[in-house]
């Protein structure tokens, strides 16, 4: 049996060990074919039945309406907030954007050369420690949608509350999808990149309100249109295969182990015991978000004692806890507790912490 790690990166991220074990019994010889899954066309039947398992699967485990298109695209979530208001707005529209972390800036960046982009409301004031009152948002009105962060990978902050706004919600769900139940029906637009909670980098999920698409949009090629690779169940051009099928394992392995019912719990039970370990350390370590809107998914930390970072994170990694190092935007320590990662790693990540502590407090 190979040595694992502890693997708390913020993606690409660790991955089921059932999945890297089916993956590698199959690489030879899928499907009794003779060749592996990444030697074959995409415009066999034996692919196309196993992408549009991944499509069902993925409807099935977040509970996705008929009404909505599901995409499996390639450019990463970053592509996506580029193709939204090329697809979704017209030239120079107003887009409303709601800024809660890193994230959200880069999806505002990617908007400003084709569409009035706005900021709705912005943490950046408060160091992105929380999300700002409803009160203070200045919507619109006549903006072609509003876009929020669900979950801010770097600064931790993730949206709790349902969004109510007149215009169709669009969120990146990048570091959160799949993690506990929602209401797909909420949102006009949902995208996500894979290699957090659904797989592989090189896979990115988009799932669109069908009667968003008859948007006329701006000049673009076909390539850059939702609609185009709706039409083409997502192989308008040669799709990324042995991602999607990866996806599709990782998918099915959610299924298999409660969908995402049973996430939602486990996630926000080790969420809640990381976070007390971060509070009751008197002030050994910190986070500093807002407890309300504190991300399960990436926990953002900081050693009171900065200089002691580099020897927390060689000590940590001794016990083959990795991944630990925080974004360079902020530094300090994050452990990014996706779906795939097991419990012992939640734990000894915790035992660790207070381990270290004492020996350093
Ligand atoms: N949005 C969020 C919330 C992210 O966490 C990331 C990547 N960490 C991105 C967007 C950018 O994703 P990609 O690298 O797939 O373009």
């Amino acid at each position: 049996m190979s040595h694992r790690i502890f693997n708390f990166s913020a993606g690409p991220a660790t991955l089921p060990e059932p999945v890297l074990r089916q993956a590698q019994a199959e690489l030879m010889d899928w499907q009794g074919m003779g060749a592996s899954i990444a030697e074959i066309s995409h415009r066999s039947a034996p692919f196309i039945e196993m992408a549009a398992q991944a499509e069902a699967d993925l409807r099935r485990l977040l509970s996705v309406p008929d009404d909505y298109a599901v995409l499996f695209l390639q450019g990463g979530a970053t592509l996506q907030q580029a193709l939204i208001p090329l697809n979704l707005a017209a030239p120079g529209q107003v887009a409303d954007y709601l800024i809660t972390g890193h994230w959200g800036q880069t999806a505002l960046k990617q908007a400003r050369p084709y569409v009035d982009a706005r900021v709705v409301a912005s943490g950046e004031a408060n160091g992105y420690r929380g999300v700002p009152p409803r009160a203070d948002w200045c919507l619109s009105g006549d903006a072609a949608y509003l876009h929020v962060t669900a979950n801010e990978t770097i600064h931790g902050v993730e949206l709790r509350d349902r969004i109510e706004a007149d215009v169709p919600v669009f969120a990146d769900f990048s570091s959160s999808i799949a993690s506990e139940p929602i209401d797909v029906s909420d949102y006009g637009l949902i995208y996500a990149g894979a290699q957090k909670n659904l797989g592989p980098s090189g896979i990115t999920v988009v799932i669109v309100r069908r009667d968003l698409l008859n948007r006329a949009g701006q000049p673009r090629a076909d390539i850059l249109t939702y609609a185009s690779h709706m039409a083409r169940d997502s192989m308008l051009n040669t799709p990324p295969t042995f991602n999607w099928y990866l996806l599709g394992l990782c998918l099915r392995w959610m299924l298999d182990e409660g969908g995402v019912e049973a996430f939602g719990h486990r996630n926000a039970s080790r969420a809640a015991r990381l976070y007390a370990a971060i509070d009751g350390s008197e002030g050994f370590y910190r986070n500093e978000v807002a407890p309300a809107v504190r991300s399960r998914m990436n926990v953002p930390f900081f050693l009171r004692d900065a200089t002691l970072d580099a020897e927390f994170l060689r000590q940590a990694g001794e016990r083959g806890l990795m991944g630990l190092k925080g974004h360079k935007v902020v530094g300090g320590m994050r452990a990014s507790l996706y779906n795939a990662l097991p419990d012992a790693a939640v734990r000894a990540l915790i035992d660790f912490m207070q381990e270290f502590a004492q020996r350093h407090g």
